[in-house]
């Protein structure tokens, strides 16, 4: 007898090509014995509703949305988790019995849950979101769950900043929530400085002042690889000595995203290392 075809999930993103989803499912799946196939898919600006119903009408089970359509996502996803709604991204999509598309945002439990791996404290501790855009959206019911004492989103563009912290205020129980530009930055240190811009990924540097970080403190860069090393650089020279780059985020909302479509939760620490292993290799 022929073994059954494999269940069909995938990211669609554009750019793609270097997206490691494809081989983080493909570990999960090893690790767990699920029998499915995970594949990078090349997302068309301006026609992402339609292909979405064609990948799920030709046989995919559930797909993986990175940028730039999480936005799209969100819009088209009939069913919304709690954290969608309030991220208002969609980065996991899959369709239930009667075909309604469900969406869901694993970024900021996958954020946290790489915090924890890391032993970092948010509880009573001062917070700093450096970055105002759909990532840091992600990221604020989680942090603000956990009750810090105080929560800074400091952006370029300061107004973005200010309308987030207005829209999260109804969380901010115990925790003094509030907003600035990058160039007003307070001058007492915080806990935990997490980088959630895309300025790494450019030329032009944040240019952050030492006084931000003190040695215990926890700096963490949402993008990974090379692109986090200005960042990480800036935090060790200003004394703080435990940095991190957005790789175990990655694997965590990866990981959260494959328990909701297959129902098991994959041990995500010997995929993180396997994953650091082969990019030193590379
Ligand atoms: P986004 O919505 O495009 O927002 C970009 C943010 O970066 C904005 O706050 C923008 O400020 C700021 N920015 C861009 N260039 C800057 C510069 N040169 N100097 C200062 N600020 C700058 O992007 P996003 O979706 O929030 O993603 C942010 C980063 O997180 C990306 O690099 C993404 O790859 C990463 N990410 C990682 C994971 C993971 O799993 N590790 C998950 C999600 C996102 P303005 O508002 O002033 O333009």
């Amino acid at each position: 007898m022929s073994e059954p075809r494999p269940d069909r999930y995938g990211v669609v993103g554009n750019p793609i090509r270097h997206s490691l989803s494809p081989r983080i499912h493909a570990l999960f799946a090893e690790q767990t014995g699920q029998h499915l196939t995970y594949e990078a898919l090349l997302g068309t600006p301006g026609q992402f509703a339609e292909e979405v119903w064609a990948w799920f009408s030709s046989g995919f089970r559930g797909l993986n949305v990175t940028v730039p359509f999480k936005e799209e996502a969100f819009a088209l996803a009939r069913v919304l988790t709690d954290r969608a709604r309030r991220a208002g991204a969609v980065n996991t999509l899959w369709r239930d019995d009667e075909r309604q598309l469900h969406g869901d945002n694993t970024d900021g439990i996958g954020f946290c849950r790489d915090l924890d791996r890391l032993g970092g404290e948010v509880p009573g501790r001062r917070v700093l979101i450096l970055g105002a855009g759909g990532a840091t959206r992600g990221l604020l019911q989680p942090l603000l769950e956990r009750h810090p004492a105080q929560l800074v989103i400091a952006n370029r563009t300061a107004s973005r900043a200010e309308g987030l912290a207005e829209d999260f205020a109804d969380l901010a129980i115990e925790t003094e929530l509030s907003a600035c530009g990058l160039d007003v930055l307070p001058a007492s240190p915080f806990d935990l400085v997490v980088n959630a811009t895309a300025a790494g990924l450019s030329d032009a540097g944040l240019n952050l002042p030492a006084t931000l970080v003190h040695p215990d403190s926890l700096a963490y860069d949402l993008v990974y690889g090379p692109g986090a090393a200005r960042f990480l650089d800036w935090a060790r020279a200003a004394g703080c000595q435990q940095t991190a780059d957005g790789l175990g985020m990655l694997v965590e909302q990866a990981a959260e995203a494959f328990a909701i479509w297959r129902g098991i939760h994959p041990d995500t620490a010997p995929v993180l290392r396997q994953l650091r292993h082969e990019n030193d290799a590379a």
